[in-house]
């Protein structure tokens, strides 16, 4: 697949699905960016599958998206079960995420946070940069455990309660990055949700530790994922920056939606790649479609990711440029096309 010498193969994107379901059209699409944005450089490509959650996180889902990937042409380097940057699952990774907690520990940065969920949703009002599994940890928190005092947390101990650990954020810390598709960025740390979570109450790891301690101890330099994550990437350039890490570089991409301005998403069951793969859509169809839709193209005729990292690699750096500005609606005969 590689068919420049590794000299230019300087991009390692990944995918990162989260096995709560089957693979939508949305994530497809993201997939499909992030595989061209590391083929169409020469680069290489990780699968990890962020399995962190216990309750939502299924073996079938997993199998289900590694065969969904491979439909639509999209391999990977490694990752699932083989390489040489294994465990690929976050289920395995606790000793991992431990020692980066240990890290930041011992800079001051941790504080037990005994809020319930329901405190924290009153607390939130509306849920700030919530995406999709990340939880409370994607919920603003105004910092009301940062300072409580040593009995304070004895007598919250007493009653019972399990403390989540947050990560202390100066509210005036900002964040600056030029994102490869909305260019360049400047967030403060209060407008990202203020302290965020690790670790929840439960013990589960947070999405924002895993996925930044996976995507250093993995190389990973480039991260492509929706635009509805923009708010996390302050957040993770903190923890790289605490963790002493280069950061990758970042595009956050238009979301899909449906003709009534929603999201698409696990719901949307008739764009589950199984659901058009039972209908007898041409995987070649679906990414001709992307292609058109990312600017690529001029037209949906159907283009194998293969033919079209190749086309790419010979014309010089990524288009990022190219993406039009989100979100992009998916009629809902599109699929019709496909067949
Ligand atoms: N597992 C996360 C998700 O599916 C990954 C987000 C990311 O790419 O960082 O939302
Ligand atoms: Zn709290």
């Amino acid at each position: 697949m590689n068919l420049l010498p590794p000299s230019r193969g300087t991009v390692i994107g990944r995918f990162a699905p989260s096995p709560t379901g089957l693979m939508h059209l949305g994530n497809a699409w993201s997939f499909f960016l992030a595989w061209l944005g590391a083929r169409a450089s020469g680069g290489r490509v990780i699968l990890r599958h962020e399995d962190i959650d216990p309750d939502r996180s299924r073996r079938e889902w997993m199998d289900a998206m590694e065969r969904d990937l491979s439909w639509l042409g999209l391999d990977w380097d490694e990752g699932s079960s083989h390489g040489l940057h294994a465990p690929y699952h976050q289920s395995l990774c606790s000793p991992l995420y431990e020692r980066a907690l240990d890290k930041l520990k011992a800079q001051g940065r941790v504080y037990p946070c005994y809020c319930t969920r329901k405190e924290l949703r009153i607390l939130a009002g509306a849920p700030h940069g919530a995406a999709d599994g990340l939880g409370d940890a994607g919920a603003a928190y105004p910092g009301t455990c940062r300072h409580l005092s040593a009995e304070e947390r004895a007598q919250k101990e007493a009653e019972g309660r399990k403390p989540a650990l947050r990560l202390l954020c100066p509210d005036n810390d900002v964040e600056s990055f030029t994102d490869l598709v909305l260019g360049p960025q400047r967030i403060s740390m209060k407008d990202c949700g203020g302290d965020f979570a690790l670790r929840r109450s439960d013990g589960v790891w947070a999405y924002q530790l895993a996925v930044v301690v996976d995507d250093i101890r993995m190389g990973v330099t480039q991260v492509v994922r929706g635009e509805d994550i923009l708010l996390s990437t302050p957040r993770q350039l903190l923890l790289y920056r605490l963790l002493g890490a280069t950061p990758p570089s970042y595009a956050h991409i238009p979301l899909l939606c449906d003709e009534q301005g929603e999201r698409l998403a696990k719901r949307h069951h008739s764009l589950s790649m199984a659901a058009l793969r039972e209908k007898g859509c041409s995987p070649a169809a679906i990414t001709g479609f992307f292609a058109k839709l990312a600017g690529l193209q001029t037209t949906d005729a159907p283009a194998s990711p293969a033919r079209l990292a190749d086309r790419i690699l010979h014309e010089g750096p990524f288009p990022w440029h190219s993406l039009p500005p989100g979100p992009l609606v998916i009629p809902h005969d599109a699929p019709e096309a496909w067949r």
